[in-house]
């Protein structure tokens, strides 16, 4: 794995196989009250230095079902392996855009055999999917942002609102230096819009420090990750970086900088997060 080389180090710098069954619709935890302190969670993760332990911390502090949704990112394939390795109950998810790279549908089949779990693979509604190609065309998302937007929405934002009905906690791979959007990025916050809580338990991560995690355990990665691309997205809306770019410089390259997401990361605002 050789993946330092030619991206550009992280502005964060903080701290930081066994075969399970982990199936959708696995083992609920007894019922208890809903989390009142999404702040006091917040606190107590950042206190925590194992990233096994935090996800335990997760399954502890809300009740009901935890799910992840995987992008089988770097990131993603670092928390997939703690969730094998620590055996907390966490459900595990993918969106299956029907875009995807070839070496991103191989990771994921890889990383089920290695750990011995069942992925839920989530697919956009056939019908809307239809409906949105032949008023865009099948590659419409680059005319115009708008366009984007509502291909992302029909194979991203609503697969995944599917996949989150009726968990109550949502843990992702979401890293404060990945992007300027996401440098506020907290451990813990209430979800409004999914009324769940959503947890970034890697969110003080540093590139450095993910890499030496996934090296150490030897954890199967996409081999994408050689050749350029940091972040994976869909293939016809990724592309390698330079040297020196952002990491998510290859997401959507041909959009301004600002707002370069596909709307399964919109932030609330600070009150409502801290609700
Ligand atoms: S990343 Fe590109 S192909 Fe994938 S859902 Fe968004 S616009 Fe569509």
């Amino acid at each position: 794995m050789s993946m330092k080389s030619s991206y550009q180090s992280d502005a964060t710098k903080a701290p930081g196989s066994k075969r399970v069954a982990l199936r959708p619709g696995g083992a609920q935890r007894p019922a208890r009250g809903p989390v009142r302190d999404v702040a006091a969670l917040d606190r107590r993760l950042a206190a925590i230095d194992r990233l096994e332990d935090r996800l335990h911390e997760i399954t502890n502090a809300i009740p009901g079902r935890v799910t992840f949704s995987t992008s089988l990112g770097l990131e993603d394939q670092a928390i997939l392996h703690a969730i094998a390795a620590s055996g907390a109950g966490i459900h595990v998810f993918t969106l299956d855009t029907g875009r995807h790279f070839p070496e991103t549908l191989e990771t994921l089949d890889e990383s089920e055999r290695r750990y011995g779990l069942n992925i839920r693979v989530v697919a956009p509604d056939a019908d809307e999917l239809e409906a949105l190609v032949a008023r865009d065309g099948i590659n419409g998302f680059r005319l115009a942002v708008e366009n984007r937007k509502a291909c992302c929405e029909v194979r991203k934002v609503r697969p995944l609102k599917r996949a989150l009905a009726g968990a109550q906690g949502w843990i992702t791979g979401l890293r404060r230096s990945q992007s300027t959007e996401r440098t506020e990025t907290p451990f813990a916050e209430r979800d409004q819009a999914h009324g769940l809580i959503k947890v970034n338990p890697i969110a003080d991560w540093s590139l450095e420090q993910l890499e030496a995690y996934i090296a150490a355990n030897n954890v199967p990665i996409n081999p994408l990750h050689a050749k350029g691309f940091p972040s994976i997205g869909c293939r016809p809306c990724t592309r390698a970086i330079k040297a020196g770019e952002d990491l998510r410089a290859g997401r959507w390259w041909w959009e301004n900088e600002d707002g370069k997401e596909c709307g399964l990361h919109n932030r609330p605002n600070k009150k409502e997060a801290a609700a």
